[in-house]
């Protein structure tokens, strides 16, 4: 199969994206082609997929992850491909990930007399936001056979032919904060009667930038973002409520749940000072996409030279692949397919990307597998 059938791939599945854990349909069309690869796919994590290519040649195992959820945006290209689901695209390039997937599956199932050991390709469901990677770990399908190294891959805003590879961290843990600060409402021009919570949840946002100052140094980053504030909905009231919502990323693992906790301690400290109080509420899902170092050197060196490696900047963006390296050796690659604004209701990758994918996968697994007699 060339690189035009791994092109219709991403094309089939890019009009079809779906919602973490509802993705159904795309779960059917990755059984099928897997099928006629010649391979036994089985469901896994409720519309996951996996498939186990077993050479019966002793050898290593390795796993190869693909993402496969859609987001809650509307499409605004104007391509024949483009979503047929209203509200739901393919905007992170997760289209692309199954793609190459599929033709690594193919490609290595063609070759199967020449390999030794084991492959597992599997298609996780709900990275964005759900954590499907933590399904996917409890549904035990990593556990047999088990890897000894897991491989994934992310589009990303690199030029094309570039891989992106770093040891190390990769990209940053994320939590996500809601915090509620409850006063006492009335009239707007009486304030000295009433307990201002929008006063309070102003104060509390400018604190955070000095809270971030204050637990880590500087060479470590660590960002307090607020993406959201909501209260009162008229000029002359103030409200009873006022309710901030935002992220924290970090890279290191430990300083997360300090600083959650921090910031739910100074929010109760500067409203209680004022007579209000908080709520704070937090969803912390995974930590740090971290490349196994042994894995990342030889990845360099089985890569270097037919495709142009860049070692990135780490970026503040979460990934669920991370929880993987709580199960094996892990190694993320971003894989250079500009234009691509990861989330954009336009972000249409450049889909030569996907040769460039399957080739840089199929170099690994056989730089591991292939049978050396
Ligand atoms: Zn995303
Ligand atoms: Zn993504």
């Amino acid at each position: 199969m060339s690189h035009d059938a791994w092109i219709q791939f991403r094309r089939d599945l890019h009009k079809i994206p779906e919602l973490g854990f509802e993705e159904y349909e795309t779960q059917r069309y990755l059984m099928r082609k897997l099928h006629e690869f010649g391979l036994l796919p089985e469901p896994i994590a409720k519309t996951g997929v996996k498939a186990v290519l077993d050479t019966r040649r002793p050898g290593p195992t390795l796993a190869f992850r693909a993402d496969m959820d859609g987001l809650a945006v509307e499409e605004q290209n104007k391509v024949d491909y483009a979503s047929t689901h209203p509200g739901k695209m393919h905007a992170c390039g997760h289209d692309f990930h199954m793609a190459c997937l599929l033709g690594l599956a193919d490609t290595l199932t063609q070759q199967k007399e020449n390999l030794c050991g084991k492959v597992v390709f599997f298609f996780q469901p709900a990275e964005e936001a759900l954590c499907g990677s933590r399904d996917v770990i409890e549904s035990g399908a990593l556990s047999d056979p088990k890897p000894d190294a897991i491989i994934g891959l992310h589009v990303w805003d690199l030029p094309l032919g570039t891989i992106g590879l770093k040891a190390g961290p990769l990209m940053a843990a994320p939590a996500f904060f809601e915090l509620t600060v409850t006063g006492v409402g009335g009239h707007g021009a009486e304030p000295f009667k009433c307990k201002n919570p929008i006063s309070v949840a102003s104060q509390i946002v400018s604190s955070f930038d000095t809270l971030a100052n204050s637990l880590t140094h500087p060479t470590k980053p660590l960002v307090i973002s607020v993406c959201s504030l909501n209260a009162g909905n008229a000029s002359n009231v103030i409200p009873d409520t006022a309710t901030l919502r935002g992220t924290i990323r970090t890279f290191d693992d430990e300083l997360m749940p300090q600083a959650l906790s921090l910031l739910a301690t100074n929010a109760e400290r500067i409203a209680s000072a004022f007579g209000c109080h908080t709520e704070f509420t937090t969803k912390h899902y995974h930590g740090t996409v971290y490349n196994h170092p042994v894995l990342a050197e030889w990845a360099r060196k089985t890569l270097d030279g037919e495709f142009k490696l860049v070692e990135p900047t780490p970026s503040m963006i979460g990934e669920d692949f991370s929880s993987y390296s709580q199960v094996a050796p892990s190694l993320f690659l971003w894989l250079g397919a500009s234009p691509c604004k990861l989330h954009d209701p336009k972000n249409n990758p450049d889909e030569r990307a996907i040769s460039y994918g399957v080739a840089a996968l199929t170099r690994l697994a056989e730089d591991k597998l292939l049978r050396k007699e």
